[in-house]
């Protein structure tokens, strides 16, 4: 069975973000076939912690049959229709509600996709479009930073600063802009190379800026604390919209519903995606401020905007179910304190060891970072591929976890099932200590 499916995922699946020699010559190394709590299960019958709930989504673990039931109550009572022009539905609506009722106090209107990509591709619009209703039509540009990630449509491709995502384009799209993010530097340094580009740039031809509170798939990166106060502070000064893209950070992952509040600052527009449905079934969208809202309702025109997907009922169910089980286990409380768990494992690691330079986790979003020299934070030659030895040891010990290689860092990311508990915990910690020593 195994050996048949290995040869038509060969033959006939494109896998996304993937070499396909790679696939041709290997093969995919796991056949996922069934998921429960944190573990997965393959083909072969190998269980794993899948301490990446997957790709940083499946907040709540695997096999929750409320979902499934919440799924199938709405595809059996109305599966689809669509919420264009005058059309609605009650499962968008409550959920439209719901997102209101958790996200700062002066967003509270949403506007739903099928993803991540799609949520930051209708914010650049809606930042755009909202400066044109105010008259000024030449904020166009998208301020992004170095190392972010945003997605892989058009727009967001060209917001995400990891230039390895451009190629497959040629490049990234016209008044598409990056600064330098506070990774192995200071807020001041972050703060002043912003400064520098908006200046360059001009002010008045700048939309938004668009920022994860935690950078993931450019190596879990977190700002120092008095970063985002900052940015709040330099956008004001510019009139520039601040979009959050929360969607890894979004619904529990760092300790709180959303990454944001962890600095205590309020974007304009927030975007979601991932752990709204904790991956049970594709969702996302942009939550929007009551000002750039207020400006929608004074223009007549229509809304040239909407997926035919925007507030799916049956994702809208989902979601729904799956933030009232966010919310009556306390997962986001979880996440705080196995996260503070799992950094302190990290800790005994490095001392452990003798190749982890920087350990860091927020919730159960973290990283750890092999150097060649942690002294000096001296990194290995890209070609040493340490990382990629390091997740294959993590593999044979029954850990997913995943690896970020971009610009010379070997950098392992965690982001576990918010379900996690402490024994879970250190089951991880423990493998990661022999992986290290295994590959150092
Ligand atoms: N933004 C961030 C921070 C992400 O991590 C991702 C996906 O990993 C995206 C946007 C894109 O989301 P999607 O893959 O659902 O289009």
């Amino acid at each position: 069975m195994s050996d048949k499916l290995v040869d038509l995922d060969q033959k006939h699946f494109i896998h996304p973000t993937s070499s396909v020699q790679q696939q041709q010559q290997e093969g995919p190394a796991f056949i996922f076939e069934k998921g429960e709590g944190i573990y997965l299960t393959d083909t072969k019958g190998e269980t794993y912690i899948d301490a990446m709930s997957s790709l940083w989504n499946v907040n709540i673990g695997h096999g929750r049959s409320e979902l499934a039931e919440a799924s199938k109550a709405q595809m059996e009572k109305l599966a689809f229709s669509s919420a264009f022009s005058t059309f609605s539905h009650e499962p968008a609506i409550r959920l439209a509600e719901k997102i209101a009722s958790i996200a700062p106090e002066s967003l509270s209107a949403v506007f739903f996709t099928s993803g991540g990509s799609e949520a930051n591709d209708s914010a650049f619009k809606l930042a755009r479009h909202y400066w044109r209703l105010k008259g000024e039509p030449e904020r166009r540009k998208i301020l992004s930073r170095k190392k972010a990630y945003h997605g892989v449509a058009a727009a967001s491709t060209s917001a995400t600063g990891i230039p390895e995502f451009w190629d497959m384009a040629g490049t990234f799209m016209p008044d598409f802009i990056h600064a330098e993010t506070p990774y192995e530097k200071s807020t001041k340094e972050a703060i002043d190379s912003m400064r520098q580009v908006i200046e360059d740039e001009g002010p008045e031809t700048i939309a938004a800026f668009i920022a994860e509170p935690v950078q993931g798939a450019g190596g879990v990166i977190i700002p120092p604390d008095d970063y985002f106060k900052e940015v709040r502070k330099l956008c004001d000064e510019y009139g520039i919209l601040f979009i959050a893209d929360e969607i890894i950070t979004g619904f529990a992952r760092t300790g709180t519903m959303f990454g944001m509040e962890n600095w205590g600052v309020t974007p304009d527009l927030m975007t979601f995606a991932k752990g709204v449905t904790s991956g049970y079934i594709p969702f996302g969208g942009v939550i929007i401020s009551d000002a750039i809202h207020e400006m929608l309702k004074q223009s007549s025109g229509t809304l040239f905007h909407g997926f035919t997907y925007s507030g799916h009922p049956t994702s809208s169910a989902v979601a729904l179910k799956n933030i009232e089980i966010l919310e009556e286990e306390n997962l986001a409380e979880n996440s705080r304190k196995m996260g503070e768990r799992l950094l302190k494992g990290f800790q005994q690691v490095k001392e452990n060891t003798n190749i982890v330079g920087d350990v860091r986790a927020i919730g159960l979003l973290g990283a750890v970072e092999l150097v060649k020299d942690p002294a000096t934070n001296e990194h290995f030659p890209a070609d040493w591929k340490v990382v990629s030895k390091a997740i294959k040891a993590l593999h044979n010990r029954g850990i997913i976890c995943r690896s970020v290689a971009f610009d010379d860092t070997d950098i392992i990311c965690f982001s576990p099932p918010l379900i996690i508990n402490e024994d879970q915990i250190d089951t991880i910690i423990e493998n990661v200590q022999e992986a290290v020593l295994e590959v150092e």
